[in-house]
């Protein structure tokens, strides 16, 4: 009698366990599907759009303030606006020849929120004392600190070789590692600040030879975008 029971009971047992058995082989199955060819084809029949290459600059101030100002408060003669706006503008069309897709950004743009580009270039001048020379900053924290160290190499190899002038490391400041855009766009979107040079001593290069200017700009970013290693 209580071998017939204990029987019974491994019988209903056995068939429970073939239940619960065939339930997980079907709900994996399902999970496994998002994974089986049938998905991959999906995938595959979205054709990527070839992109261009693309370049973000920003011209300095633009749509916020003026910047520096030289010369006197009722007549000033040089406004780092619109300087840095002629060498930007003339940075864009040459880059713009050279295939690149140019993003062209005012300083608060909303645009720089996760700006997701091959980079990003900000472009100031420096303010009226009669010192002379350039300097590039990338954000002290970077994501990418080996990617930004080419591109800082790129601008200060670059850069100087078109325009002439010497890099003025030691007034670098905290509104150049910090710049505000550093904090916007995505960690990945490569990024730097370039002053290119003070309107005091620098200001007839600056505002007489913006071509000579520009062609050092867009020099430094065609050596980042080819990929080169600049050594400075
Ligand atoms: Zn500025």
């Amino acid at each position: 009698m209580r071998i017939a029971l204990i029987r019974r009971l491994q019988r209903v047992f056995l068939i429970l366990s073939v239940i619960l058995f065939a339930g997980i082989v079907f709900l994996a199955a399902r999970g496994a599907a998002y994974f089986l060819p049938g998905s991959i084809d999906r995938v595959n029949l979205i054709t990527p759009t070839p992109e261009r290459e693309t370049v973000a600059l920003v011209s300095g101030h633009t749509g916020f303030d003026s910047g520096a100002i030289c010369g006197p408060s009722n007549a000033p003669t040089l406004r780092e606006v619109e300087v840095v706006a002629r060498v930007a503008d003339l940075a864009r069309e040459a880059l713009e020849e050279a295939g690149l897709e140019v993003l062209f950004l005012e300083e608060y743009d909303e645009r720089l929120t996760n700006l997701d580009t091959d980079l990003l270039l900000s472009l100031h001048a420096d303010s009226c004392i009669a010192a002379s020379g350039f300097k590039a900053a990338s954000p002290l924290n970077s994501a990418i600190p080996t990617t930004e160290k080419r591109l800082i190499a790129c601008i200060n190899s670059h850069y100087s070789a078109h325009t002439g002038l010497a890099i003025h490391a030691n007034s670098i400041t905290h509104d150049m590692t910090y710049y505000h855009a550093f904090r916007k766009v995505l960690p990945t979107t490569p990024t730097a600040i370039l002053e290119l040079g003070f309107l005091g001593g620098d200001g007839k290069l600056l505002t007489e030879e913006p071509e000579r200017v520009a062609a050092g700009v867009t020099e430094s970013v065609m050596c980042f975008m080819r990929g080169e290693e600049a050594s400075d």
